[in-house]
């Protein structure tokens, strides 16, 4: 039994979604797509809910880079626009998220290559600024001991990604908005007598069904908007095809630079970048056609980054001393008949927003978390063609959240209890994964290497139930996921 202050307040929300007329906007999908549109869409005074089948962040959203970048990598394929907007995009949410995304400098190591091509990165590094107007500082030469490098900036989420989904939705949050996790849309159909959508939601943690009606329907449900639109009936110009990325995190050490490598063996790059005491290395970049498989990575998948590691970085990087994994798919738009095999990194990272005008809905395809906010701003735009904005926005939420240290870790993140009542979360996972960086800052899921964290997480669980056998059960269950996901991975 899940706690009862937290079930009545989730009752509430299903409440005043159902309640008081259709919605003007109904957003399926709560990653960055979904959570920046919400915001947006608030702001301008709209009754909007958003809903997500899952924990909100739980898909491609919580498994990035972390860089808020303008996609210095695409300049390969020449996609200068692609780039120039990216940089734009850059710059808008450093500028809208200060206190969350601060500058990075990145090392690109030139040791060992040779002058032509040492000149080459100069000048990309040189033209990729002026593309980005010239926004953060300039590349610069620095003589390391460790070997030459020349260093560029971009920008970088402090706390960590699914982190700032979350905190985009906890500001929003209302009567006038409303934003359901572990809510999953199971029928949607347009009602064209009466103008509206009537959706079907399953609530994922009670089994309870519930109908809105809503004006519009936005598709912003990342490597699930193809299968959505089966659902609705919606037909597309475009769809996505999937890349999958993985990272190992390591302990970081002494090591305090982001680093740039390249991928022995191929025409690509793997970075190595410190976030709080470990350090991210990837990311791989594989296409898959069968999406269920995508979202855990596989023992080919650690094994070629290890052994990228062992090549490349210096220090112990076993698969003993893997801290965590991170594994999501880059959803990738692309013409409804495309049907090529390429290497996934010469397809655009481009975003596109198809509107289904006769059925009013929009579908969201492709983006990065660098383009969300602009391209929720592009969306909105379109949006007040088929209903004017209110005169009147709510205010945002600004409530300093209640932090505790971490004994462990010696970082302060939100406490279980506010997590719950401020933050919709429902789980110990939700809770270790996405609301702070405990499941990725220590060992095994945040159960830690010889499960030394268990009575610790046995106390966080609490907060979910008030039943001490539920939070036994809770705990357990989340056990039996490392043993069977994750420790397998990184066995001999
Ligand atoms: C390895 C990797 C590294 C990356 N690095 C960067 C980076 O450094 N910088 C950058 O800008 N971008 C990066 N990206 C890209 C970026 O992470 C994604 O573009 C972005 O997270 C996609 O967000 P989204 O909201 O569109 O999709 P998602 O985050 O996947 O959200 C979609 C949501 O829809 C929900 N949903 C689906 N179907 C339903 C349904 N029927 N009912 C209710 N809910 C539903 C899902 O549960 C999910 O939470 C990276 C991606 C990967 C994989």
């Amino acid at each position: 039994m899940l706690n009862p202050l937290f079930l009545a307040q989730r009752a509430a929300r299903f409440r005043s979604m159902a309640e008081g007329g259709p919605l003007d906007f109904l957003i399926v999908g709560g990653g960055i797509s979904g959570a920046m549109l919400h915001d947006v869409l608030c702001r301008r005074g709209y009754r909007v809910a958003m809903v997500d089948k899952s924990d909100f962040a739980s898909g491609t959203s919580q498994a990035s880079g972390m860089l808020v970048w303008g996609g210095l990598l695409y300049l390969k394929n020449l996609d200068f626009a692609t780039v120039a907007s990216l940089c734009k995009a850059r710059k808008a949410l450093m500028e809208k998220c200060a206190r969350q995304i601060k500058p990075l400098d990145i090392h690109y190591l030139t040791g060992g290559a040779p002058a032509a091509s040492k000149a080459f990165v100069w000048a990309a590094l040189q033209f990729y600024w002026l593309l980005g107007g010239c926004e953060l500082d300039r590349p610069r030469f620095k003589k390391c001991p460790s070997g030459d490098a020349l260093i560029y900036q971009e920008g970088m989420l402090c706390e960590s990604d699914s982190r700032f989904v979350i905190d985009q939705i906890a500001a929003q949050d209302s009567e006038q908005s409303i934003a359901l996790n572990h809510c999953r849309v199971a029928t949607a159909s347009r009602d064209s007598s009466h103008g509206l959508w009537r959706i079907g939601l399953n609530d994922e943690l009670t089994g309870t069904e519930h109908q809105v009606t809503a004006k519009v329907l936005i598709n912003a449900a990342g490597v699930w908007a193809d299968e959505l639109n089966r659902l609705a009936g919606l037909e597309s110009r475009y769809k996505h095809v999937f890349s999958k990325g993985v990272y190992l995190a390591f302990p970081r050490g002494d090591s305090v630079e982001a680093r740039i490598y390249p991928m022995l063996g191929r025409n690509d790059v793997l970075t190595h970048v410190p976030w709080g005491p470990v350090s991210m290395w990837g990311p791989t970049e594989t296409s898959i056609q069968n999406m269920k498989a995508g979202f855990s990575a596989d023992r080919d998948d650690v094994r070629f980054l290890l052994d990228q590691a062992r090549r490349q970085l210096r220090g112990q990087h076993r698969a003993e001393d893997v801290v965590s994994i991170r594994c999501g798919i880059r959803p990738l738009v692309v013409p409804r008949n495309y049907n090529r095999e390429e290497y996934p990194l010469s397809l655009s990272r481009r975003h596109q927003v198809e509107i289904h005008k006769e059925k009013m809905a929009i579908t969201m395809y492709g983006g990065k978390f660098t383009s969300a906010m602009t391209v929720a701003e592009h969306t909105a735009n379109l949006l007040k063609r088929w209903i004017p904005p209110a005169r009147f926005s709510p205010p945002t939420r600004h409530h300093a959240p209640e932090t505790r240290i971490h004994d462990g870790l010696g970082h302060a993140f939100v406490t279980p209890e506010w997590a719950r009542d401020r933050e919709s979360c429902a789980t110990l996972e939700d809770y270790l994964r996405r609301r702070t960086n405990i499941a990725q800052w220590m060992p095994r899921m945040g159960l830690g290497h010889q499960n030394e964290q268990r009575d610790a997480l046995l106390e966080t669980a609490s907060a979910f139930t008030d039943e001490p056998n539920h939070a036994e059960a809770m705990v357990c269950a989340y056990e039996q996921r490392v043993r069977s996901l994750y420790d397998p991975l990184l066995s001999a």
